[in-house]
């Protein structure tokens, strides 16, 4: 009910979405960040973007900013980019994808040839359709249960796709659509998007090639704007956003939460919270013992991908850099069972970076560029310590795969995070960034709801339904907000009720 007071732990993008939806509609929002910025993993080390950094689903902050009675282009400039990704694999083979279909078919065409760019037609075609299938009832809905899903309309299309059983993994499925193992590798890399092994993940994630396709921008000002511009205009709606404001415990009375007490002793009064932070830090008590009933534990085995990475100025030469390139490593099974079996880093990784000063052209760039380099680590941030000399060699190995596919990088600024930075930045994940991995097809309703079994606490971020992300994370804010705000609005109503039939429920 407007006036009602909500507190919000994190100022993530879903923290944020919650704030803006959730103020515009009358709450008293306040949001308490221990950072001392907005974004959560969203965030700038030294001006360069460090965390997301393909921005995708854009109808999303559109709903969101209009629901609030805003435009989201006045708040944030997008520039399409026509080139999505630039791929290489070893000094010579090099393949571009594009957000127009065709585009990608002739450069499909040309590297792997015409039958397998016409399988490419039928993945693409397919993709869509898994993803028109899950749409709504799994993306838009507050929390998915398999018979939901199994009654919505069309879902038993899925069984219709001869190449997809829901039921088997992403690699199996890409192996019916490709031949070549580069575009099978190609592909498969979208399950990592999850923070999940393609070998391990649902065929039905292959509908992340269909969400790049459908258009991929980039942020005016970096990603970190998209941040800035959420948090202004939840301010700009009444929110107040407090940042070196640690939260240390949910507060509790009669089994509902009804505040929150921060690190400096400071308590909060409030007729609901929404913890943004981690899922896994309300399981482990980090919020307090009553709040640790709010949502499951995840087990360190099922923890997704955590990463170890380099933001840099650096000089570049060698390759022509798109702003999003990939060079994949030579063993792609090899890679993903030294995460997740072994605990380990791979030996030659697969290597993302973001040329953050790159639109759609190949341009030269004199002098220095900004690079966020990415390689996939296990989430073992608070059982294993990367010191100095370990950091040194995944360096070596990752910057040695660019160099022999042509990329030589020079450094002129360097600082790099590693799963246990991330662990520190994100507690109780042991530098998990996705939440729980999508491994074996019932991990996505594994991921909690909203709602919790807590009145009063709600879950909302990218380790809560429907999954990790930015545009993902922000539906996880708006199911956040809508409940909370069915919640009271119907508990106000049951207490009017009480008041007239004479008695109160406080
Ligand atoms: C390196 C990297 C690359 C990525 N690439 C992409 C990409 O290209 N595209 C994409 O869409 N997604 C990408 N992601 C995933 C995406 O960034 C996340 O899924 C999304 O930003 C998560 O948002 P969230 O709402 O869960 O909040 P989070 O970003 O997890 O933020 C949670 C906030 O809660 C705060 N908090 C935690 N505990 C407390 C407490 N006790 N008191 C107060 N505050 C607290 C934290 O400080 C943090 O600010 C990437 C992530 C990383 C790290």
């Amino acid at each position: 009910m407007a006036g009602d007071r909500v507190v919000i732990v994190g100022a993530g993008v879903a923290g944020l979405v919650s704030a803006l939806a959730l103020a515009a509609d009358g709450f008293e929002v306040t949001v308490l960040e221990r950072a001392a910025a907005p974004g959560g993993k969203m965030r700038r080390l030294g001006g360069i973007d460090s965390g997301p950094t393909v921005f995708t689903m854009r109808w999303v902050f559109e709903e969101l900013f209009a629901a609030a009675g805003m435009n989201f282009a006045d708040h944030v400039r997008l520039q399409p980019l026509h080139t999505l990704a630039r791929h290489a694999w070893d000094g010579t083979s090099r393949l571009d994808l594009f957000a127009d279909e065709a585009r990608s078919v002739e450069a499909i065409g040309d590297f792997a040839g015409v039958a397998e760019a016409t399988r490419y037609r039928t993945f693409c075609r397919d993709t869509k359709r898994i993803y028109d299938i899950l749409e709504k009832p799994f993306l838009r809905s507050e929390r998915p249960s398999m018979a939901a899903l199994l009654g919505a309309n069309g879902f038993r299309g899925l069984f219709d796709l001869p190449e997809i059983k829901p039921f088997s993994s992403m690699a199996s499925a890409l192996a019916q659509y490709f031949h070549d193992p580069r575009l099978r590798q190609l592909f498969g890399r979208y399950a990592t998007y999850c923070g999940s092994s393609p070998y391990l993940a649902p065929a039905t994630l292959m509908l992340v090639a269909h969400v790049e396709r459908d258009g991929v921008w980039s942020v005016e000002g970096g990603m970190h704007a998209l941040a800035t511009a959420l948090a202004d205009a939840a301010t700009s709606q009444g929110a107040n956003i407090r940042y070196g404001a640690e939260v240390r415990e949910v507060l509790m009375a009669n089994g509902r939460a009804t505040g929150v007490m921060l690190a400096s002793g400071e308590r909060l009064d409030a007729d609901a919270v929404i913890v943004n932070a981690d899922i896994a830090a309300v399981a482990d008590g980090l919020f307090g013992k009553a709040a640790s009933r709010g949502a499951p534990a995840i087990p360190a085995r099922a923890r997704s991908l955590s990463a170890m990475t380099w933001s840099m100025t650096a000089k570049t030469s060698g390759f022509p850099l798109h702003r999003h390139n990939v060079f994949f490593s030579g063993d792609y099974p090899a890679e993903f069972d030294a995460i997740f079996r072994r605990d380990a880093l791979p030996m030659e990784p697969t290597v993302y970076v973001c040329a953050q000063d790159r639109g759609d052209d190949a341009v030269s760039i004199d002098g220095g560029e900004r690079l966020l380099v990415l390689v996939n680590a296990p989430a073992n941030g608070d059982r294993h310590v990367y010191d100095a000399a370990e950091v040194q060699r995944c360096a070596e190995r990752t910057f040695g795969v660019l160099k022999r596919r042509g990329l030589t990088v020079t450094p002129q600024q360097i600082q790099a995070t590693t799963p246990n930075d991330f662990h520190a930045l994100f507690p109780a994940t042991g530098g998990a960034l996705y939440g729980r991995s999508s491994h074996g097809w019932t991990a996505s309703f594994q991921r909690p709801g909203a709602r919790t079994k807590i009145p009063g606490l709600y879950l909302a971020g990218g380790s809560a339904h429907p999954g990790p992300g930015v545009p993902m994370a922000a539906l996880s804010g708006r199911a956040a907000a809508a409940c909370l705000r069915m919640d009271l609005t119907s508990r106000a109503r049951s207490r009017t009720t009480a008041m007239r039939g004479g008695m109160s429920t406080r």
